[in-house]
């Protein structure tokens, strides 16, 4: 299952990934408390994981609805929610809304699986990965986008009721179909990223997402010298938040690590999530963003 792994020395690409983030930074002119922070993302992701169990319709998914809303309207983001129910449950996605222009969608769901799929059916699953690095990435570009170098504007969707799929009738990805087939608006892209914070990342090409958009992301990957998790080889095809908006024509990818074992199991908990992990992601889709039209 696991691919091998590039023989460069850990630190030696570290150090060449710092070397040219600062030179593409510099290039850009970037005050350094602009660039993506790992360690601020991670503490995103312990700010959900204090919340407790996150599932849709439970308090503690309301509450990280409302501190999500509130680190965005902090951070200077409109914001809006998109409420409807879904057996008798009431369901809530949060869009945050910087810039002009053309759309793009930048997603992540944030409801944890109520029920781990091994165990005691009545356990329900953490998320540190699935759900909270997704959340915890998109909110630490809300802080750390350069508003002044974006050439479009910028959504930053928070999808509820994903992960509840096959649970007592229930469908995966529920808030991601809502947003998608109630579009005012047609975004030019989605980029969804879920369960990306596994410290032991491998990001493959996924054959559901759009080759052209991919290809330009795991590029950039290699720009900043992430060759080792952005991986450029199809490994899964997965149904996740960005399949609905690819059925709507747009333009969409998923950025996931699914070779993740605790996935949907007890152990989804905050150690095994890392800052480096969110912190290749965020960067990628950050110089993706600002460096767009350079
Ligand atoms: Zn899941």
């Amino acid at each position: 299952m696991r691919q091998s792994r590039n023989s460069q020395h850990p630190f030696a690409s570290l150090l060449l990934a710092s070397c040219i983030l600062a030179l593409l930074l510099a290039a850009c002119g970037k005050p350094e408390s602009l660039v993506f922070d790992g360690a601020a993302a991670y503490a995103h992701v312990e700010a959900q994981c204090d919340l407790g169990f996150r599932p849709t319709g439970s308090d503690a998914g309301w509450a990280t609805g409302d501190y999500i809303i509130s680190y965005l309207e902090e951070q200077g983001w409109t914001v809006e929610t998109e409420e409807f129910t879904y057996h008798d449950v009431p369901v809530r996605n949060i869009v945050g809304r910087v810039g002009e222009g053309p759309v793009i969608v930048l997603g992540a769901h944030y409801d944890t699986r109520r029920s781990a799929d091994e165990e005691n059916p009545s356990v329900p699953v953490m998320g540190a990965n699935d759900g909270a690095s997704g959340v915890a990435v998109l909110l630490e570009l809300a802080r750390a986008l350069d508003r002044d170098k974006l050439q479009q504007q910028v959504w930053l969707a928070f999808f509820d009721a994903e992960d509840n799929g096959r649970l007592d009738g229930w469908e995966w990805c529920v808030g991601s179909s809502y947003m998608a087939t109630h579009l005012e608006i047609m975004p030019e892209a989605v980029v969804v990223v879920d369960m990306i914070g596994d410290a032991d990342q491998q990001l493959f090409l996924e054959r559901n997402s759009d080759p052209a958009l991919q290809e330009r992301l795991w590029e950039i990957g290699a720009t900043l010298a992430y060759t080792d998790t952005f991986i450029s080889q199809y490994r899964w095809a997965m149904y996740d938040d960005h399949v609905p908006f690819a059925q709507q024509g747009i333009p969409a990818v998923d950025i996931i690590d699914f070779d993740y074992p605790y996935w949907h199991t007890t152990q989804d908990t905050r150690d095994k999530v890392s800052a480096e992990s969110l912190e290749r992601v965020g960067r990628v889709v950050e110089v993706w963003l600002e460096g767009m039209d350079d």
